[in-house]
């Protein structure tokens, strides 16, 4: 199918005031095709003055659209997932060509992105509040919800079309207008949702997208007075210095960081079952998942005979970006460089590479960015590439004696959002899904688990308590207000 994107030397420009507009100092950025390192696209590469112009565009929007009744907000925005649904092929394709997913796992992400546009569509019909007693006589309680103002949304690349729609969604159903600034890996992506909401008819500034890097276009808008709330999906880094910047001027912050997420492999598990759920944990999207499973703890008796099986199975899988293969390439130059590195450090340190820990050279992958899906062993639980977040595809196995050590170990992390046991016991699954720190606890399968209408979020350094998507997102972005009505009922000319 031939691609989406406008052709290479077409522009990819912001959406500001319902208009595409380049960035106000007319620089652009390229933006590399990570199947074979060819400039793919041009993007607007915005500055503090465009954050500020979108952030002005959706001022002025936003009390129209407040004003708007919640039904109605609900059916605009179900315009804009009836839309996606007619173009869900077209979407898919701009997002396999940018990311270098195949086309299938694409249009995956795309039917999850219109699932969870529906959801927030239809939230448009429950914007609930509570009714309730009052302590006072002739007092009557109740909360309402209200819009915070303008929502400022940063995102990252690995699943593009989700992220974005994860984020405008339920920031618009609640009645904020928003700025999105777009991942710099992925601006086509956006900037074709863009497209999409204005001519499903959303009103001109509700939805505003910047294009450009996150020092500058991202940080102005984190520091925007005129920004309410932000919400942030990418490295806990990032989501640091944004939290501080934000606490400064007491906006509010939602945070969706990294993991480092365990998953645990009983001596009773079925080691079938689970080898293919560790390979689909730790290499789909090439491990460039919030929620790959990147360490795998797997009880010594059975860990010769696991780690033999995955070695083996983790030498057939295919790399490339067609509907055949396992795991495409890493985002970028720059990611593939990180993960080498922290492979090659890992190696000095003592850690055995069992598969992989390579770029791929041979003429099918070397102008990409394509790296050999990695098996580490013998890492220290406390070593650089045990702790630290690497997405890319590289998992490392530990050996523990029982499920004591095991669920310890899971839970030695920075991090805590997901994490899985495979296991025919029921207790050892109960105690697990109790006691493990992460934001999602999953038993025989793998660590996946972020549905639209479930709230999705991390333990520790994966985020900062809130919770996105599910019915809990509409507390990131709206206001509750207490309403109390008062009667004088001895004003009144009847008696009960
Ligand atoms: P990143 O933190 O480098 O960038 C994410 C976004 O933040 C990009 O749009 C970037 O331009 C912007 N940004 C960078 N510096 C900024 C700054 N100083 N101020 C404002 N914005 C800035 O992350 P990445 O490498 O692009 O993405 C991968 C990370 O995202 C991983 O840590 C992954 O776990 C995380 N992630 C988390 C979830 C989740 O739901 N928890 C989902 C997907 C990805």
């Amino acid at each position: 199918m031939k691609s989406q994107i406008p052709n290479p030397k077409s522009q990819i420009p912001n959406w500001v005031d319902g208009r595409e507009v380049p960035a106000l100092a007319g620089e652009w950025f390229e933006k590399r095709n990570p199947a074979d390192g060819t400039v793919q696209s041009r993007a607007a590469r915005s500055r503090a003055a465009d954050a500020a112009a979108a952030v002005a565009a959706a001022r002025r929007a936003q009390p129209g659209w407040a004003d708007t009744p919640p039904v109605q907000r609900g059916m605009v925005l179900h315009g804009i997932v009836v839309a996606m649904q007619a173009r869900q092929e077209e979407i898919a394709r701009v997002v396999a060509d940018e990311t270098g997913k195949s086309f299938k796992d694409a249009k995956g992400e795309t039917g999850g992105a219109i699932q969870l546009g529906l959801f927030f569509a239809s939230e448009g019909q429950r914007l609930y509040g509570r009714t309730t007693t009052s302590g006072t006589p002739n007092k009557y309680a109740m909360t309402v919800r209200q819009p915070l103002g303008v929502a400022g949304l940063i995102i990252a690349a690995n699943t593009p079309i989700a992220n974005v729609a994860w984020k405008v969604f339920p920031a618009l159903v609640c009645g904020n207008a928003a700025v999105l600034k777009a991942a710099e890996d992925t601006p086509a992506t956006a900037w074709l949702f863009g497209r999409i909401a204005h001519e499903a008819g959303l009103p001109a500034g509700v939805l505003n997208i910047i294009q450009g890097y996150g020092e500058e276009a991202g940080a102005p808008l984190v520091d925007d007075p005129g920004v309410d709330v932000i919400s942030f999906t990418g490295s806990t880094k990032v989501g640091r210095q944004i939290a501080e910047k934000a606490g400064a001027r007491l906006a509010r912050v939602s945070l969706e960081l990294g993991g480092k997420n365990p998953l645990v492999v009983c001596d009773d598990a079925d080691l079938d079952n689970a080898a293919k759920w560790v390979l689909l944990s730790a290499f789909s999207n090439a491990g460039q998942r919030c929620a790959a499973a990147s360490r795998i703890i797997v009880f010594d008796s059975v860990y010769d005979r696991f780690r033999q099986m995955l070695v083996e199975r983790t030498a057939t899988l295919k790399v490339g970006i067609s509907d055949d293969d396992d795991l495409g390439p890493v985002i970028n130059e720059r990611q593939l460089s990180n993960v080498l590195g922290a492979v090659g450090r890992a190696k000095t340190a003592g850690a055995v590479v069992l598969g992989g820990g390579h770029r791929l050279a041979d003429p099918a992958h070397a102008a990409g960015f394509f790296m050999a899906p990695t098996l580490i062993e013998s890492a220290r639980p406390d070593a650089e590439i045990s702790i630290t977040e690497l997405f890319g595809p590289i998992a490392c196995l530990y050996r523990v004696k029982d499920f004591g050590e095991a669920l310890a170990l899971a839970n030695d992390s920075p991090y805590g959002l997901t994490a899985c046991i495979h296991t025919k016991s029921f207790d050892r699954a109960i105690e697990f899904a109790q006691r493990v720190r992460a934001g999602v606890a999953v038993v025989n399968a793998g660590t996946y688990g972020s549905e639209p209408h479930m709230p999705f979020g991390g333990f520790k350094a994966s985020g900062n308590g809130t919770r996105e998507p599910g019915t809990e997102a509409l507390e990131v972005y709206s206001e509750l207000k207490d309403v109390y009505l008062n009667t004088n009922p001895d004003d009144l000319e009847f008696r009960i």
